[in-house]
Parts: C-alpha cells; sequence; structure tokens
C-alpha cells in the first residue's frame, strides 16, 4: 500500500488523490490554531558555534507568524504560514549583503507578504532554493520571478512537468485570487558547498522521505540545517512518503544534530533536534497503525491520541484516500 506513494504523475494514480487531498484539506475549514511551539525558546550555545538570539516572534496582518533569531553575521528569519494554510515555512538568511531564501510560501499573498518582508530587510535576494515538487512550496514562486530561483535536478523537473497542472488544479480549489498563475521553473542547484556573501552553504540530496527528492540546506559554520518537509514542527505529519526511509532520513539529520542545533522545518516552527525523536516516533505509529485498522477513522485518532500536543491534525487527512480508498 505504501509503495502506492511511489509516483511522479500528478494527473492520475496515488499522487494525482494525494494532491485532490491536499485540496481538500482547504475544505475541512479547520479552525485556525496557534502555531503551536516545539522550538527552544533560549539562545542556543553550542561549543564551536556563534550563540543565536532567543528567538523573537510576531505576527503578520497576513497570519504569518514570524521568528527571527540572529548572532553577529547571520539572521534566520522563519515565516510560517496559518496551520489552516499547512503552516508551510519558509525561510529567509540574512547576511551582511544579501538574502536566501528557502521556499517560496503555497497561497499568492503569503508569497507576496514574504516578499515584501524580504524587501523590507533592504538587502538583495541574493537565491532562493525550493526544498522539493510540492505545490505547497513552488506555488508562491512567481513572486520571486525577477530573482535567481534553484533546485536540485530532479525537482526542477518534476515542477517544470507538472507545474500548469497544480496551478489549474489549485486554482480551482482555492480560486484565482489566492494561487499564483505563473511559476519558476528552477536553475539547477548542485549539491554540495557554495559560499554566498562570505557565508558558508552546504546543500545536499536526500532522497524517498516526504518527498521523492529533498534539498536539505546546511550553514556548517553557524550550526542551521532547513531540512524541507524530512521534518515537521510541532504539527502532525502530512504523510506522503513512506515511512522506513522516510525514518531513516529523520535518523541521518539527527546523528549530525550536535552541529545543527537549529532545525528549520518545512512545517511548523523552528525547533530544535528533539523535533527528530518526534517525527521518527509519529512515523512508526503511523505505520503500526497501518498495519492494525482497517478504517481512516481508527487511523487518524490513533495518532490524535498518541501526539496531543501537535497541530494540524487534519494534515493525517491528506492521505485517507490512498491509505484506505
Ligand atoms: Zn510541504
Amino acid at each position: 500500500m505504501m509503495n502506492s506513494f511511489k509516483t511522479n504523475t500528478a494527473t492520475e494514480g496515488p499522487k494525482a488523490r494525494f494532491m485532490q487531498s491536499i485540496s481538500k484539506i482547504a475544505l475541512v475549514a479547520v479552525a485556525t490554531l496557534g502555531i503551536s511551539a516545539c522550538s527552544s525558546d533560549d539562545p542556543v550555545t553550542t561549543s564551536g558555534l556563534p550563540t543565536f538570539s532567543a528567538p523573537e516572534v510576531t505576527t503578520r496582518d497576513s497570519g504569518m507568524v514570524v521568528s527571527v533569531r540572529e548572532t553577529s553575521d547571520v539572521t534566520i528569519h522563519t515565516l510560517t504560514a496559518p496551520e489552516s494554510v499547512f503552516a508551510n515555512s519558509t525561510h529567509l538568511i540574512e547576511t551582511a549583503n544579501s538574502l536566501v531564501a528557502i521556499d517560496t510560501q503555497f497561497l499568492l499573498p503569503n508569497a507576496q507578504d514574504m516578499r515584501a518582508y524580504a524587501d523590507g530587510l533592504g538587502k538583495p535576494i541574493e537565491r532562493v532554493y525550493i526544498t522539493h515538487e510540492h505545490p505547497d512550496h513552488f506555488l508562491g514562486s512567481e513572486a520571486f520571478n525577477d530573482r535567481p530561483v534553484f533546485a536540485l535536478q530532479a525537482v526542477s523537473d518534476l515542477i517544470a512537468q507538472n507545474g500548469d497542472a497544480e496551478i489549474a488544479e489549485k486554482q480551482g480549489d482555492f480560486g484565482p485570487a489566492n494561487i499564483a498563475s505563473t511559476f519558476v521553473v528552477p536553475e539547477i542547484a548542485v549539491p554540495g558547498a557554495v559560499t554566498i556573501d562570505g557565508v558558508a552553504f552546504l546543500l545536499e540530496e536526500v532522497l524517498d522521505a516526504e518527498a521523492q527528492t529533498q534539498l536539505v540546506v546546511k550553514l556548517p559554520n553557524h550550526g542551521v540545517v532547513a531540512t524541507g518537509d524530512i521534518v515537521y514542527s510541532g504539527v502532525h505529519l502530512i504523510l506522503a512518503g513512506q515511512t522506513d526511509t522516510w525514518t531513516t532520513a529523520l535518523q541521518n539529520l539527527a546523528t549530525s544534530s550536535a552541529a545543527y542545533p537549529i532545525v528549520l522545518a518545512g512545517h511548523g516552527v523552528p525547533a530544535a533536534p528533539a523535533v527528530y525523536d518526534t517525527n521518527i516516533s509519529w512515523l512508526a505509529k503511523a505505520r503500526e497503525l497501518i498495519d492494525s485498522v482497517d478504517n481512516f477513522a481508527d487511523f487518524k485518532q490513533g495518532l490524535v491520541d498518541e501526539f496531543p500536543d501537535l497541530g494540524m491534525d487534519a494534515a493525517i487527512d491528506f492521505v485517507q484516500a490512498i491509505l484506505f480508498p
């Protein structure tokens, strides 16, 4: 059953059902929940790494929550959408003279608000990195189409292949005012080290986690890792990948958690490395339930009961049609 997740086509099969269920989550009209904190509220001090300030948290008129923490030469801005619209997190890495954006929000108004926030920082956006091909991460790219947008080869290919269909479907579901009419086909990011405005970045490709191909962006000299959707922080997971290989990806990230104490998730607020254990436990519980229950209600309730502190339980609904057709 879980093998059926592995497909590229957005027009038929399990991927299409997954995408349709992304649409359904909005129709469920979940209440707007607060963003659950899974983050350390203390300054992060790790031997050999610069000390980051405690997060300063504000809320935009758009409803996006902004978390800012800084050290001498780098400031991290994370903009997280309300849980009612998937709690997508996008990040701006501010260096002395430039900005690096990671992901672009899902809804166009949020993408535009992210762009406005970035422009308000008064520095050029040197790079936009798209972590993976899911629409909630690349559909906001229209708001950044005058800047260099990059993704891994496989991700760029899938965006080029499926972008028009995603726009058509999502505009139908959310309305043309909420979904961009265009998207950017990213230039190709090559895994490896890159220096931007004097700051070292490390780009890594991770296969078969929440998406087939994920870009992980690390700042090795600052102890910051942006995981894309390998990590969900403070919210339930959207089970878009296979539990075993996704768990392996989390375990791999966890092995270097001492070197990367600040975790920037694809959904939910910035976290401490303890978030890996929560995600691993969630996937293990999901696997156990898949193997033991015969209906979606029991599957969902089992996860809600096991993880009462996680928000956005509507995330579980995404895979109802796939797991229990
Ligand atoms: Zn996502």
